[in-house]
């Protein structure tokens, strides 16, 4: 008798629990972990709105500088220079969080982005130790991320216990779990992928995620119909041939260093300057890896800087600034070509996203000039427009459409995280 009481007890709370889960706000907390930068965000799921939006800069000059905006304004902080993971992750908690009592207690799931899923996580997971061990695992395939990502999963851990079972993982390898094998095989022995995993995974899925989403509802074409081609131009720069809905190639491959040039990073090369540099140079794996990843791409060509913004200002009066960009664009606009090639005779939309794809109109401008024999034109006036979180059209009359939408991966975080959540109660 007193075991059935029991038994009715707890089932009347969870009863009470999932009834309130049901009536009440539900709001998601958003984690992006980077090498630079932390973005957060508390969604509202059931609106799909930011409530509170910030980022904590770690390469400002003062400090740790934390910006956010909430419905009451604008804010910002500086912690001291030292400040790791798990001490803006606090202050995040106890003076942005905890000051909106009402919001922390409505937030019922922490949602984070994890770079590489490697090949055993294909779609958002609870996050238990099991989970934690694969993630180290694909930390080998995206050693300047992952290991930051878990240092964010084991703060959230920590400063919100009573959510601990409620860590959701998100990848950017998942939305590129489609990709057919002879897109994501390598030409080398066959033996590196059965044995080790050696293929092409992709990244920047949650952003394609959402691009794909808003092209499907921008353009009135239901998502499983609908073929694009979308370019996420950021401090890392990838293209995603997506027909029917889902990822049919990427330029990313085992790791976010293969394809388009990037902010620091090569992009594509030929391997033997690896064993030029190697051989004749006598300089370290170390040393190579860290001039391609960190000293390479818009960088290691302008010899100026990596943030675009700098080398857009000296694009007329610095050669080899217009040469960095122009190589830039040139390559973006080769893989564009090469991936109409996959749609069939029906492509929709090419789209622009990222730091770069939003606010660019220079790149928008050349990368398009080269497609003219693809009838993709680009109109001058929409597109000096479309800049600063703006969302719309940039093709001129009779082109194929070109979108410019600003991407929003904590609203695809939050999604796929409610949704486990609920699915986990
Ligand atoms: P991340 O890959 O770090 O998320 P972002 O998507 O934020 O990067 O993109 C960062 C890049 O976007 C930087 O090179 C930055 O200079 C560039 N960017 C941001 N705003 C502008 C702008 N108004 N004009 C040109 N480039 C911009």
């Amino acid at each position: 008798m007193a075991n059935f009481i029991k038994y009715l007890t707890i089932y009347k709370q969870d009863i009470l629990f999932r009834v309130r889960i049901i009536m009440s706000n539900i709001f998601a907390l958003t984690l992006n972990c980077g090498s630079s930068t932390l973005k957060f965000s508390v969604v509202d799921f059931k609106k799909n709105k930011e409530l509170i939006l910030g980022m904590a800069d770690f390469l400002c000059s003062s400090g740790v500088s934390i910006l956010w905006k909430t419905k009451t304004g604008k804010y910002n902080d500086i912690l001291h220079k030292q400040s790791n993971i798990e001490e803006i992750i606090d202050f995040i908690s106890y003076n942005i969080l905890k000051s909106n009592i009402k919001i922390f207690n409505n937030i019922v799931c922490i949602g984070h982005r994890v770079v590489h899923g490697g090949s055993k996580l294909r779609k958002s997971v609870i996050i238990d130790k099991k989970i934690i061990k694969h993630i180290e695992h694909a930390s080998i395939f995206a050693p300047l991320h992952n290991p930051i990502n878990l240092l964010g999963i084991q703060a959230s851990f920590n400063i919100f216990p009573h959510l601990k079972k409620k860590n959701v993982a998100v990848f950017d390898t998942a939305f590129h779990s489609t990709l057919p094998k002879r897109s994501y095989l390598y030409g080398i022995p066959y033996g590196f992928y059965k044995d080790y995993g050696i293929r092409r995974y992709g990244a920047h899925g949650i952003s394609y995620s959402y691009v794909t989403n808003r092209s499907s509802e921008i353009l009135k074409i239901s998502r499983h119909r609908l073929n694009i081609i979308a370019c996420h131009l950021g401090n890392g720069a990838s293209i995603a041939a997506i027909r029917n809905g889902v990822c049919l190639d990427t330029s990313m491959g085992l790791t976010p260093l293969e394809g388009l040039i990037m902010g620091t990073r090569s992009g594509d090369i030929d391997p033997s300057i690896i064993f030029f540099m190697y051989k004749k140079l006598k300089m370290s794996i170390k040393e190579i890896e860290n001039i391609l990843i960190k000293k390479s791409g818009l960088l290691g060509i302008s010899e100026l800087s990596s943030d675009f913004r700098i080398l857009e200002s000296n694009y007329l009066s610095c050669e080899k600034v217009k040469l960095s960009i122009e190589v830039f664009c040139y390559r973006l606009s080769k893989y564009i070509a090469s991936y109409t090639t996959l749609m069939q005779g029906k492509l929709d939309a090419i789209v622009f996203t990222g730091g770069i794809g939003e606010n660019s109109c220079l790149v928008r401008e050349i990368t398009i000039s080269r497609l003219s024999i693809l009838n993709c034109n680009i109109d001058i006036k929409l597109n000096t427009s479309m800049i600063s979180g703006k969302e719309g059209f940039i093709n001129s009359k009779n082109s194929i459409s070109i979108l410019v939408i600003p991407t929003n991966e904590a609203l695809v975080i939050a999604k796929e995280s409610v949704l486990l959540f609920k699915k986990s109660i």
